[in-house]
């Protein structure tokens, strides 16, 4: 107990010194005037997010405004299909397209888009999907080099992919079949470029969805490719834009975008039933749209490159140790700091700092590029690099991940 205090206690100052000062009952841990905090009730352990927007670490956290949309939603019943409605013509003015939908993440998105696309102008067909198809097309146009983690939300429509490496290659594979053709913004491979891929598949009728889950910022890629011609794109609610993890945004054509609510939730012979977003969602989605477009790009870089420089002007002292910031070139495109070290001098790899700090208390999680071989999402990294990922850590938090960090390096020379 007397750890804890202690820990809390200095925890506080160091989030003080962030320039953020928490309500001391907040900080304990203890019950507030809000109710009790179930994370503590339940045993479950409270991470610093030194990694990013990794879904499995909860992505971000919503900045208070947003906690406060969310918390006030809460408070009424409202009719669903009139918040969706209006959810989506407001997100369509804010983020200049022809029409939007707020849904149960960009993976949900990916589902809910391509059932679109399949059920277009054919009344019925959504409860054909995944398994009856009945001559519903179900040929999606993909480069080799996309093909992703993400492809079964794709193929839960009961779609298929057929792969293609050249123009010409892409210019010959549509048939009466095809139905779509899937792009992935970040992939980092692939000869056909974003004005290629949709301009053949315009001249074939067939509608381009571009995936660009993890790739704001910038802000402006809200609008960017939905104005460059993609018929679909979809954002991640939680992951750069701060709003509820569950949520993600549809983004494009009018008629697409009306055929994916079709394909969606209440509908209950449809793909996306299961893809609920609950009123709080829907309000959270929205406050976190508003609240993204809102920052200033300049002062959120500054931020993240300011917390950087912080945590490498503790560690730097260390033997043999150099410090680097690299912004990724698509996806998380925002600095995240490098640090490499001589592991004679510095005995301990990155992997054991990462797993030191995990285990240390407060626990802290480090990008799970730390120690990989041959980096990962556009970070470059090796064997003997720690990669901080600084965006989601809250004010203050810099400090502490600064302070383990060279505790646990110092105590290897
Ligand atoms: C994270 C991610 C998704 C899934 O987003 P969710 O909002 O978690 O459903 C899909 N595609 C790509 C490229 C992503 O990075």
């Amino acid at each position: 107990m007397e750890t804890r205090r202690g820990f809390f206690g200095w925890a506080r100052n160091m989030l003080a010194v962030g320039g953020v000062v928490r309500s001391s009952a907040e900080a304990a841990g203890r019950t507030s005037e809000r109710g009790p905090d179930y994370y503590d009730k339940l045993g479950v352990t409270k991470i610093i997010n030194a990694a990013g927007t990794y879904t499995i670490l909860t992505a971000s956290t919503m900045p208070p405004v947003v906690q406060a949309a969310v918390a006030q939603a809460a408070k009424h019943p409202v009719r669903l299909l009139e918040l969706q409605d209006a959810a989506g013509r407001y997100l369509a003015k804010r983020l200049q397209c022809e029409a939007a939908m707020v849904t149960a993440g960009a993976a949900s998105a990916l589902t809910l888009g391509t059932a679109a696309c399949m059920t277009l102008g054919r009344a019925g067909a959504p409860d054909l999907l995944p398994d009856r198809l009945n001559g519903v097309k179900n040929e999606v146009l993909i480069q080799k080099a996309h093909r992703y983690g993400y492809d079964h939300a794709i193929r839960n429509c009961g779609a298929h992919f057929i792969e293609v490496e050249t123009l010409d290659d892409y210019e010959r594979a549509f048939t009466e079949k095809t139905v779509m053709a899937h792009f992935f913004n970040a992939a980092e491979h692939g000869e056909i470029n974003r004005e290629d891929w949709i301009r053949v598949a315009h001249e074939h009728n067939v509608p381009c969805f571009n995936d660009a889950a993890a790739d704001v910022p910038p802000i402006s890629n809200l609008w960017k490719y939905t104005q460059m011609g993609f018929d679909l794109v979809t954002f991640s609610g939680g992951k750069g834009i701060r709003g509820p993890q569950n949520a993600g945004l549809l983004l494009g054509r009018k008629d697409l975008i009306a055929a994916a609510a079709q394909n969606n939730s209440p509908f209950d012979e449809t793909v996306g039933r299961g893809m609920k977003v609950a009123k709080e969602q829907i309000v959270g989605m929205v406050a976190a749209v508003d609240w993204f477009v809102d920052q200033s790009e300049e002062t959120m870089q500054k931020e993240f490159q300011a917390r950087a420089e912080r945590i490498s002007a503790t560690v730097r002292n260390i033997p043999t140790l150099t410090c680097r910031t690299v912004v990724p070139p698509l996806a998380n495109q925002v600095p995240h700091l490098l640090i490499k070290y001589d592991q004679s001098k510095v005995k301990i790899s990155p992997q054991e700092v990462l797993m030191k700090l995990r285990q240390g208390t407060p626990s802290i999680e480090l990008n799970p590029a730390t120690g990989s071989k041959q980096g990962s999402a556009g970070i470059p990294t090796d064997e003997q690099t720690v990669v901080v990922g600084v965006w989601m850590l809250e004010p203050g938090e810099d400090l502490i991940v600064a302070k383990r960090l060279r505790e646990v390096l110092a105590a290897a020379i």
